[in-house]
């Protein structure tokens, strides 16, 4: 029974404005990978504050692999079972820079598959460590170019070909990846927007699923309202390409990881006609965000998420006042945390100046 005093109890409860996602867990999932998708749309106050716009994030790091990958590594995996490439106790292969690396050895240790990661060996220690807790096979090897066949790429592929029931997910070149963006990441983006309420859409690539998926998504719903915009880092071809025609390198390499890239891929390939433009971000304006969404806002998300969000931004800053725009927080700090927050990192950068006084005692390591 519900005494008076307890429904007294329970009425400001009820009219306190919390987020009830209409995408929603009503019910429970099925597994890992039941509980991939469907995250939050974070609005970021003081950023919306500051540039009088909404300032909206996809909150990929609550993904049950804590990352925007799990989408993608999920898509992969169901695609190869369903092409019958990938059979009870198969081997699934692939190269990776580590988040894509983590969701499919998430999802292969939950359907029973072995799990074999090659990797550049310029990744963050705490990647491979959970790559190998969570029972990959993760063979680091030198980072080279993709022309070179010892890229970790090619090698990935030749491992798999070498082995019976086996599957080289590829990533970059197997629309898999960009469809789970298209059938996942996209709607629920126009669901959250109450019915595609966002001006534009940001993000960084590295293999492109997601900014392609989404951009293809949102700009076909809307008949070319809702614009898709690329955020680039330092190293990275496809900012001159998306802003002057021209594929070539802007500034040398990154802080950020995970993210840029030296070719367009099959996956940006079909959409990268549809972005309107592309804005350049370099690394004292990505750890500076680091720092201020810890501060501002609570969250502790890694280089790439800062960058989108700087980016979204000055995206929001020129679509003026009262506009809206969407990007994603593709992972956590978790995963740089000896990097990102360590004095003698920052410095051996030339980033700590970056990180304001204030924000100096967040730098613990
Ligand atoms: N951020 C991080 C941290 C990543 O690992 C990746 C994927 N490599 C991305 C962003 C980019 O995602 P996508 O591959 O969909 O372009």
């Amino acid at each position: 029974m519900v005494t008076a005093a307890l429904r007294s109890a329970l009425r400001p409860l009820a009219r306190r404005a919390y987020a009830t996602s209409t995408l929603g867990f009503a019910r429970e999932v099925e597994g890992f990978v039941g509980a991939v998708g469907n995250t939050p749309l974070i609005r970021l106050n003081r950023l919306s504050e500051e540039t009088g716009a909404n300032i909206l994030a996809k909150a990929e790091f609550m993904s049950p692999g804590g990352s925007i990958k799990d989408r993608a590594a999920l898509y992969l995996v169901q695609e190869a079972e369903e092409k019958g490439l990938i059979r009870p106790g198969g081997t699934v292969v692939e190269g990776t820079a580590g988040n894509t690396g983590i969701g499919l050895a998430h999802v292969c240790r939950s359907k029973g598959y072995n799990c074999v990661i090659y990797m550049p060996d310029t990744q963050s220690q705490e990647k491979i460590d959970l790559l190998r807790m969570l029972g990959a096979d993760v063979r680091p090897v030198p980072a080279v170019a993709f022309d070179n066949p010892m890229n970790y790429n090619h090698q990935a592929a030749r491992f798999a070909e070498s082995l019976d029931n086996a599957v080289w997910t590829n990533q970059f070149d197997n629309i898999a990846n960009r469809n789970a963006h298209i059938v996942t990441t996209g709607p629920e983006i126009w669901e959250q927007t109450n019915g595609g309420n966002l001006d534009a859409f940001i993000c960084a690539t590295g293999t492109g699923g997601t900014l392609a998926g989404v951009t293809r998504y949102l700009t076909e719903k809307s008949g070319g309202r809702v614009e898709g915009w690329l955020a680039d880092p330092p190293g990275s071809v496809l900012y001159n390409l998306v802003e002057n025609g021209k594929l070539q390198r802007e500034g040398a390499g990154s802080i950020t990881e995970g993210i840029g890239q030296g070719r367009v891929t099959s996956n940006l390939k079909p959409d990268i006609h549809l972005l309107t433009g592309a804005l350049h971000v370099p690394d004292s304006a990505s750890i500076n965000m680091v720092y201020r969404l810890l501060d501002e806002e609570g969250l502790y998300v890694g280089a790439s998420s800062a960058l989108n969000v700087w980016a979204a931004a000055e995206l929001a800053k020129r679509k003026g006042k009262g506009s809206t725009v969407v990007t994603v927080l593709c992972d956590g700090a978790y995963r740089y945390q000896a990097r990102l927050f360590s004095r003698v990192w920052l410095e051996s950068k030339g980033l700590l100046q970056h990180i304001p006084d204030k924000l100096q005692k967040y730098v613990v390591l």
